[in-house]
């Protein structure tokens, strides 16, 4: 039966140590780490997102700014409020939370962040940086840095690992492939997608196993190598709970299936989602020091 890497256990800890931080940060420059949170319009789901960063950074001690703006807002208001986040010397992070109202494009309002505020790494400066590698990289996407410091603190050896990601999104699966093949991780990646031949036999090729397409319990137990870790970023919706009224989830993983054979999984919910949230403040701890003047 697998080791459950349990995601929750994970944030509590990365949050523990951010908070420490936030205070060796405060003792010797005298500033908080700032982040602007800037909301437009009431999705449950957005608001529900931006409440807990917002409530992370204030338990961290973080100087937090909650800008909620109207679904109505325009797009040069828009641009207009994070010019003015990107001037501030208080803020060392600036996040938009996505998706926008269709009467904004959401293109020119991740261009408008200032790159070396841009915590979420959307930035196609940071997405540059993050190809160019080492020193030139500045902040990481949070759910692909989520899914590196899991294998991390999960005792799951890279280098030389054969990892398969299955979906190539721009904020999951394509960061995350040039993540796993930076000097230092070490390890030889394989990206399919929805046009691959042969995905079975890609994944129960690899010691670790990313699944990120969005599709609800793909991955089988044939798909698995016995032995191997395997990490399910997909959050869908599979039904609601009669009872609570609340959404059921399942991952893109077949759970209690891969589990009887796999070394290592993720559940969801409990294990990536926690992460994203906890790289946001990491990210966002790693700009202060950064606008300190120094390399943390
Ligand atoms: P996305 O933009 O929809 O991309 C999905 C990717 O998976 C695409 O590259 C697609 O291929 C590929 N794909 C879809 N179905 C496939 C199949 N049957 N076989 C092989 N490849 C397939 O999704 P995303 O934004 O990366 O999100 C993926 C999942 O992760 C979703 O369930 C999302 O909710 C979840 N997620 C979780 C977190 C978290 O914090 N836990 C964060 C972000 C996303 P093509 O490119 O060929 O279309």
């Amino acid at each position: 039966m697998a080791e459950r890497i349990d995601g929750m256990a994970m944030r509590a800890a990365i949050l523990d140590e951010t908070r420490a931080e936030a205070a060796r940060l405060l003792e010797k420059h005298g500033r908080k780490p700032g982040l602007a949170t800037i909301l437009v319009g009431d999705n449950p789901a957005s608001v529900s997102y931006v409440s807990l960063k917002v409530k992370t950074a204030l338990a961290l001690g973080f100087h937090e700014i909650q800008d909620n703006q109207p679904a109505d807002v325009s797009e040069a208001a828009l641009l207009a409020r994070i010019e003015a986040y990107n001037r501030d010397p208080a803020v060392h992070g600036i996040l938009v939370q996505l998706p926008l109202p269709p009467h904004i494009n959401e293109s020119r309002v991740i261009h408008a962040i200032d790159p070396d505020k841009d915590v979420d790494g959307f930035h196609p400066v940071n997405l540059g940086r993050l190809v160019i590698g080492g020193e030139a990289v500045r902040f990481s996407p949070c759910t692909p840095a989520g899914i590196l410091e899991m294998l991390v603190r999960s005792g799951t050896p890279t280098c030389g690992a054969e990892v398969t990601i299955i979906g190539r999104s721009a904020i999951v699966g394509r960061p995350l492939s040039i993540m796993l093949g930076q000097k230092g991780v070490d390890a030889t990646v394989t990206l399919v997608h929805s046009r691959s031949a042969n995905i079975r036999e890609h994944c129960r090729r690899a010691d670790i196993l990313v699944a990120a397409a969005g599709s609800p319990r793909m991955v089988k137990a044939d798909w698995v190598r016995p032995g191997a870790t395997v990490i399910d970023v997909g959050v869908n919706r599979v039904g609601v709970n009669p009872t609570t009224g609340k959404a059921i989830l399942a991952g893109d993983v077949d759970f209690d299936a891969v589990a009887e054979v796999a070394g290592r999984i993720t559940p969801v919910p409990g294990g990536v989602g926690p992460m994203t949230i906890a790289m946001l403040m990491k990210n966002t701890m790693r700009s202060a020091w950064l606008h300190a003047g120094e390399r943390p």
